[in-house]
């Protein structure tokens, strides 16, 4: 039998469990955390950056404990069924603030660092977003490949990303349209500034900014 066809099968002999910890959840839950985990995320009570080019910046917790270590299963652990029920914290995120953006777009990674993932983790990510927002998923940039950002104070990230992300040729027409980027994880928010520019220098009227977690600044 096909791997295709094993999925479906294996989801109904098998009851779903929580990604995270592995605890049984609720067949209607099966995309979701179980309670328990989701208690570990408090949300963050306001907004908690303002950067250029960018209307908002919504993040569903801070970068700390479980959800820290469930994003870095997600990216260096290649732990992929992880990305729904995380993308499903940023839907509940997006709906409570009315989010209703025409295009979703993850914010991308330079295709080097994509080849030695062997994924896309924001991709992924943005699946269910645009899934419930009934908006298009749209790769709609592109990155250059440039050294890593960690340690960097924002001056020098923002040296480090200028000119680092262009609009990708194939992109459907930006003009005039709101867009919702979609990060894991916002530090500085230099990147996010970055690539809003770029999105607003082809003709998106608004862009807002969602990402599963802010990191306290270094
Ligand atoms: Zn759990």
């Amino acid at each position: 039998m096909s791997g295709r066809l094993l999925g479906p099968l294996r989801d109904l002999l098998v009851p779903p469990t929580c990604a995270s910890c592995g605890v049984g959840v609720h067949a209607g839950d099966a995309h979701r955390f179980c309670d328990a985990c989701l208690a570990e995320f408090p949300p963050l009570p306001i907004a908690h950056r303002r950067l250029a080019d960018v209307t908002q910046v919504l993040s569903c917790s801070a970068f700390d404990g479980l959800l820290s270590l469930l994003i870095q299963r997600l990216k260096y652990e290649r732990e992929l069924a992880l990305a729904r029920p995380l993308g499903e914290l940023l839907v509940q995120k997006a709906l409570a603030h009315d989010l209703e953006p025409d295009l979703v777009v993850p914010m991308p990674i330079s295709r080097p660092r994509q080849v030695e993932r062997g994924f896309d983790h924001a991709w992924l990510l943005s699946a269910a977003v645009a899934e419930a927002l009934g908006a298009p998923r749209v790769a709609a940039l592109h990155r250059e490949h440039r050294p890593a950002q960690v340690g960097l104070p924002k001056a020098e990230r923002r040296e480090n990303l200028a000119q680092a992300f262009w609009v990708a040729p194939e992109a459907p027409s930006l003009t005039g349209r709101t867009v919702l980027l979609i990060d894991d994880v916002i530090t500085t928010g230099a990147t996010a500034e970055e690539a809003a520019r770029s999105l607003r220098e082809a003709g998106a009227s608004s862009v807002d900014v969602l990402t599963l977690a802010v990191a306290l600044q270094p």
